[in-house]
């Protein structure tokens, strides 16, 4: 709890500086980015979709930033639907947006949109998920997304008390039962989030402490395109099935809330969830409602909280800095390779939540009021 507190001032601060340095750089350097008389310009904002309560969030944010600026927002959403959101970006080009924010569905898919932006000397931030093969990729406003798949593990070895919160060995010897799960392939993230649980996952893999009975470890195998949850919940139910029998599994790496949410409904359909067989600790990611409710109620062990103020406010900082013909500041210029170049990055620091930290970091911060809770 300490921690996760010292780990939510520092990101605070962190992003206090940042913003002031953004907001007080009185720098006009770059003024090939193309922008000239900007004030009230329209910017383009796509988000990947409104199935999962965080986009809607970012969406609303992001917009009512750029609107106390002053600028016009379109802001579209694709539903997961990558040639939708190829058209919602050529659009915002043709309608003279003067930057594009992208929250991509896919991060290779939209490589010619963004030549044309280039070619219209509009500037790209890409938002939260990189946009990968593209020169013409400005900046990168994200989370530092190695550290969410640190946290993950993380937490999953303090649910199966293997770990104390304060990084010391816990009572507990195993070995468990885990089973792992990813995220989207064509999602840049997906792989940071994946690589970091496993950075803490495959040492107790290896002491033989975690044992993942199906076998299932590689990226690839345990991906679930496009975050859906309803393709989790079938695997969930195969792994139960197949590999399961009469064992039990006592840990489930989960990078989304969405995707908690499946496995944790296959998990009851196969008589998990009661006195005599509790749910194994099932990690999670983005502190949305159903999941935070579901931690409350002791089903979900874990969730990562990315306060998508702090994101929407950098990425509309950013905006503004290249709109003003300014350089956005930025915290991050090595780990970000897009396969065409490292793009810019400032990242904001995530947060562990479980059932002993929520109110303080989910209430007291006024990210929830607590009706929404019950
Ligand atoms: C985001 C996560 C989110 C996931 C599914 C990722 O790119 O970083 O916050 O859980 O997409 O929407």
């Amino acid at each position: 709890m300490k921690f996760a507190r010292l780990a939510a001032a520092a990101g605070a601060i962190t992003l206090a500086a940042a913003l002031t340095a953004c907001g007080s750089s009185a720098k006009t350097g770059d003024d090939d980015s193309g922008t000239g008389d900007t004030a009230g310009a329209l910017v383009g904002v796509t988000m990947p979709t409104k199935s999962s309560e965080r986009w809607i969030h970012d969406g609303n944010n992001v917009k009512a930033g750029l609107e106390k600026l002053g600028y016009q927002v379109d802001l579209q959403y694709a539903e997961n639907d990558i040639p939708s959101q190829v058209n919602q970006i050529e659009n915002q080009i043709t309608k003279g947006a003067k930057v594009l924010i992208i929250a991509s569905i896919d991060g290779t898919a939209i490589t010619s949109q963004l030549q044309s932006a280039a070619d219209n000397k509009i500037p790209v931030i890409a938002y939260d998920r990189l946009i990968r093969n593209s020169p013409n990729v400005d900046y990168y406003a994200t989370f530092d997304n190695f550290k969410v798949g640190v946290q993950q593990a993380t937490s999953l070895l303090v649910g199966l008390k293997l770990k104390k919160d304060d990084g010391t060995d816990g009572e507990a010897k195993g070995p468990f039962n885990v089973e792992l799960f990813a995220g989207s392939p064509d999602d840049n993230n997906a792989t940071f989030f994946f690589n970091g649980a496993m950075s803490v996952l495959q040492p107790y893999i290896d002491k033989g402490t975690l044992v993942v009975k199906s076998g299932q470890k590689d990226f690839k195998t345990v991906a679930i395109l496009r975050w859906e949850a309803a393709a989790a919940q079938r695997r969930m139910e195969d792994l139960l099935t197949k590999t399961y029998g009469s064992a039990k599994v006592d840990g489930v790496l989960s990078p989304y809330d969405g995707l908690s949410i499946g496995i944790l409904s296959a998990l009851k359909s196969n008589g998990y969830g009661t006195g005599g067989q509790p749910y194994p600790v099932v990690t999670g990611q983005d502190a949305e409602v159903a999941s935070v409710k579901s931690i409350i109620a002791g089903e979900q062990y874990s969730t990562i909280y990315k306060d998508t103020r702090q994101l929407a406010e950098v990425a509309v900082k950013m905006a503004d800095a290249v709109l003003k013909g300014s350089k956005p500041e930025v915290n991050n210029e090595k780990d970000y390779e897009n396969g065409k170049k490292v793009v810019p990055s400032f990242l904001l620091q995530p947060v562990i939540v479980n059932k002993a930290n929520y109110k303080e970091l989910l209430l007291d911060t006024g990210y929830y009021k607590e009706d929404q809770l019950k």
